[in-house]
């Protein structure tokens, strides 16, 4: 038997006490050891994640928690879709899973995150399709993956609301807009993104939730949606891991 095939048996088989003990799994946020039956986190993270994600006073339009920042939804709503569900304020937990994620390989934690949501089903009455925020094909290139696409699989996994994950594209690269300020954002994501020719008729009078890793300004997903807007479906609910 190979050294690999060895190790894993030691995983699962007679010796797990003594395997976790000389390779104990490590919380991916605080690197606390974490019990071998939980996936990703330690106990203090779990409780500490599960607090951000109940706790949220966050508007019913633009998904901001109130009680960290204070919004103008009530009196002018400038974005193009109905509105957006987070599941965590952006903080320093939530960040490091975002990292994680997009720079760490950690794809399958983008699906998990979605079980977090208290409320997904109820997207069942109001949501056909789920399409993710596309990536750049050379970002796509060089990440393997995209994250937004990951998290769509997690949604869609619990709700079995089908993912339309070629109906849009990004037309040229627009960078990181970390280092943007909201009206340089603005410009710089104007018509990034671009609907495929057979996909029109995909999304014509359907529901669509259109998901992402994190909301700032929210200029990409409007750029996004607008795309799909243009297109024809009746709505654009947006939904992202977390919200800054
Ligand atoms: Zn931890
Ligand atoms: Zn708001």
């Amino acid at each position: 038997m190979q050294i690999p095939g060895l190790l894993q048996k030691a995983k699962t088989g007679f010796f797990s006490g003594l395997y976790t003990y000389f390779f104990p799994e490590l919380c991916i946020i605080c690197d606390s050891v974490r019990h071998p039956d939980e996936k990703w986190f330690c106990a203090a993270c779990v409780s500490k994640l599960k607090e951000n994600s109940c706790s949220r006073d966050a508007c019913g339009w633009c998904g901001l928690n109130q009680s960290i920042r204070s919004c103008t939804c009530s009196v002018a709503w400038d974005f193009p879709f109905t509105s957006i569900i987070s599941i965590f304020d952006y903080n320093e937990h939530t960040q490091s899973l975002i990292r994680n994620i997009k720079y760490n390989g950690k794809r399958a934690l983008a699906a998990d995150l979605a079980g977090y949501h208290p409320g997904l089903s109820s997207l069942n009455s109001n949501v056909d399709i789920i399409i993710p925020v596309p990536l750049h094909w050379t970002r796509l290139r060089k990440r393997g993956y995209n994250q937004a696409e990951w998290f769509a699989k997690g949604i869609s996994s619990i709700t079995k609301i089908p993912i339309a994950g070629d109906v849009v594209y990004r037309v040229r690269s627009t960078g990181t807009q970390t280092k943007l300020d909201k009206s340089e954002r603005n410009t710089n994501i104007r018509d990034a993104f671009a609907l495929r020719k057979t996909a029109e008729s995909r999304v014509a009078g359907k529901r669509v939730l259109l998901v992402d890793d994190v909301i700032t300004t929210g200029a990409t997903i409007t750029e996004c949606a607008n795309s799909i807007i243009a297109a024809g479906c009746e709505s654009v609910t947006v939904m992202s891991i977390a919200r800054d």
